[in-house]
């Protein structure tokens, strides 16, 4: 079963994930990310790299969260892959404050 972003990602965008996976399964649009979970091997490597929290082992993914399975699938395969380091989005610190992490 693939790893899944959540929006915790949303307006943070941190990009430290995308420099830690081994298959370049990452892909983003102008306020978050998604994993393509045809490519993710499982490796687990991005999950406590996320200053945010936001990537789940889908195993382990709450209800709260199920819709991003979808979610995930279908972006990522309209999106552009990322696999270079961006600077945060400017809301990034606030967002991380609002999630009390
Ligand atoms: S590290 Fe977390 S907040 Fe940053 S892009 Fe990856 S999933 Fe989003
Ligand atoms: S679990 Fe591994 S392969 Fe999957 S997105 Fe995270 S770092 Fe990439």
């Amino acid at each position: 079963m693939p790893h899944v972003v959540t929006d915790n990602c949303q307006r943070c965008r941190f990009t430290d994930c995308v420099t830690h996976c081994p298959v370049q399964c990452f892909h983003a649009d102008d306020e978050r990310v998604y994993i393509d979970p045809e490519v993710c091997i499982d490796c687990s490597a991005c999950v406590p790299i996320c200053p945010v929290q936001a990537i789940y082992d889908s195993l382990d993914l709450p209800d709260a969260y199920a819709h991003e399975l979808v979610i995930n699938a279908q972006r990522s395969h309209l999106l552009p892959v990322i696999s270079a380091h961006l600077p945060p989005l400017p809301t990034a610190e606030s967002r991380r404050a609002e999630l009390g992490l």
